[in-house]
């Protein structure tokens, strides 16, 4: 099959990162006989320094053109960049939000995984593997509820406004369970239904749509408790489903469980079945063009992108195992190498993956 992929390299180590996926997807394609086209769309501050700004309207239109998006990261080191004497409407991180809202990025999907041979990494003490996902509602909610500060009877009052309607509980619920069916068929669904009327709807219509998944078990469970569950025995976790403050929260708390940030991939989908994958870190500009940033976070990005966007499971497994063997076998970028640990590049680990393919 054929599909039109736009490739978003970005700012820092975007450029280093998204070649080394690209090399993977190409290995992928040569296996199971695909053809991925790339248009590189620019972003950030690669945009700025061509456009003045950093996301043109044509670049927005071929990213909405293409079947799936892969972006490296974007940004720069506020303290030096000239991109941060802009307008803040004009920065780097303004053109993410632009494509996020142009696109419709209601969903943003969160992994956390525990590789045994990362261990010593996590944080907690004796975990058990754990592979789970977060699937965050992005666009509504406490972040984009109507806000004040104001003075009320000679009292400084600040106000934030929590509200979601069925429809937008229900689009993500769907994704949610989605997702559970390719996985391992459980989602627990995260709320504040003991205080918040938001929560109580957020349950009511997540079980309607369970309905429609028999296969799948759905659990509730308060947000005060899933942060201490996370901690406590994170291998309980397929599927985490929650709105948009609480995601923000818990899919931080769960990466750190890891103990590798370095290593999360992160996906953002709409209603269709577009949507822009990136990794979890950013653009790292303190050790851009050295070439030895870690690029199995944006490599994993790129096998979320085969299973959500192109419905190819079978390709993005294999790159998940591809990554898992070479870990197996004991290479490390060298942000994840223990220390005095012989660690290669970000080509020569982007090189093992498309061997191990
Ligand atoms: P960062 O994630 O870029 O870097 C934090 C630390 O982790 C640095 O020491 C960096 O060297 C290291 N690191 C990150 N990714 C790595 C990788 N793949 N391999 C090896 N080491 C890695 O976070 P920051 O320094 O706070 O932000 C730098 C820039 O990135 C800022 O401009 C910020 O706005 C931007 N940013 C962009 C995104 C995005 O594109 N979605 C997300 C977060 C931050």
């Amino acid at each position: 099959m054929n599909y039109n992929i736009a490739v978003i390299p970005g700012d820092g180590i975007g450029p280093e990162i998204t070649a080394e996926a690209v090399k993977v997807l190409d290995a992928v394609a040569a296996k199971y006989g695909h053809e991925f086209n790339y248009t590189e769309v620019l972003l950030g501050g690669a945009s700025i320094d061509v456009h003045g700004i950093p996301l043109t309207d044509e670049a927005i239109e071929t990213a909405k053109a293409s079947d799936a998006i892969l972006m490296g990261s974007i940004g720069g080191d506020a303290k030096t960049s000239p991109w941060y004497q802009l307008e803040p409407s004009k920065r780097p991180e303004a053109g993410l939000l632009k494509i996020r809202k142009a696109l419709n990025l209601f969903a943003n999907l969160r992994p956390a995984y525990l590789y045994s041979e990362l261990k010593d990494a996590c944080p907690i003490k004796g975990a058990e593997d754990f592979n789970m996902i977060i699937v965050r509602e992005l666009t509504g909610g406490l972040y984009f509820g109507e806000r004040k500060t104001e003075e009320v009877d000679g009292v400084m009052t600040a106000v934030d406004t929590l509200s979601y309607n069925e429809n937008e509980i229900r689009r993500i619920a769907i994704k949610a369970f989605e997702i559970a069916m390719k996985r391992g068929k459980k989602v627990i669904s995260v709320d504040k239904a003991n205080v918040l009327d938001t929560s109580r709807l957020w349950r009511k219509v997540v079980e309607e749509v369970a309905e429609g998944y028999p296969e799948v078990t759905l659990e509730h469970m308060l947000v005060d408790n899933c942060a201490m569950q996370l901690v406590h025995n994170p291998a309980q976790f397929d599927v985490i489903l929650t709105e948009n403050m609480f995601g923000d929260i818990l899919s931080d708390e769960a990466s750190m469980c890891t103990g590798s940030i370095g290593m999360l991939s992160s996906a953002s989908l709409n209603e269709t079945k577009l949507g822009l994958y990136e990794p979890s870190h950013g653009s790292a500009p303190d050790i851009a063009g050295k070439g030895i940033a870690n690029p199995l976070a944006t490599i994993l990005s790129a096998a979320m992108m085969l299973r959500y966007s192109l419905d190819l499971d079978e390709e993005a497994d294999a790159i998940e195992a591809a990554v898992k063997k070479t870990i197996e076998a004991g290479y490390r970028t060298v942000d994840i190498a223990k220390e005095g640990e012989a660690w290669l590049g970000t080509k020569e680990i982007g090189d093992k993956i498309v061997e191990f393919i």
